[in-house]
C-alpha cells in the first residue's frame, strides 16, 4: 500500500526529496516541512502530481 512520491519545495519548486507514503493513511497530497538546500532553510514541501 506504499507508493513512491516526490516532494517539491513550495517556495523555489525544486524537487528535493524522494520518499514514500501510505496511500491508505494519506490519500491526498501530503505536505511536510523539510530543509531545502536551495533556500537554505526549512520550507513546506508538497507531493507532486
Ligand atoms: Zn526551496
Amino acid at each position: 500500500m506504499r507508493v513512491n512520491i516526490t516532494l517539491e519545495c513550495t517556495e523555489c519548486h525544486e524537487q528535493t526529496y524522494l520518499t514514500s507514503k501510505n496511500k491508505r493513511n494519506n490519500p491526498d497530497r501530503i505536505e511536510l516541512k523539510k530543509y531545502c538546500p536551495r533556500d537554505h532553510k526549512v520550507t513546506v514541501h508538497r507531493e507532486t502530481k
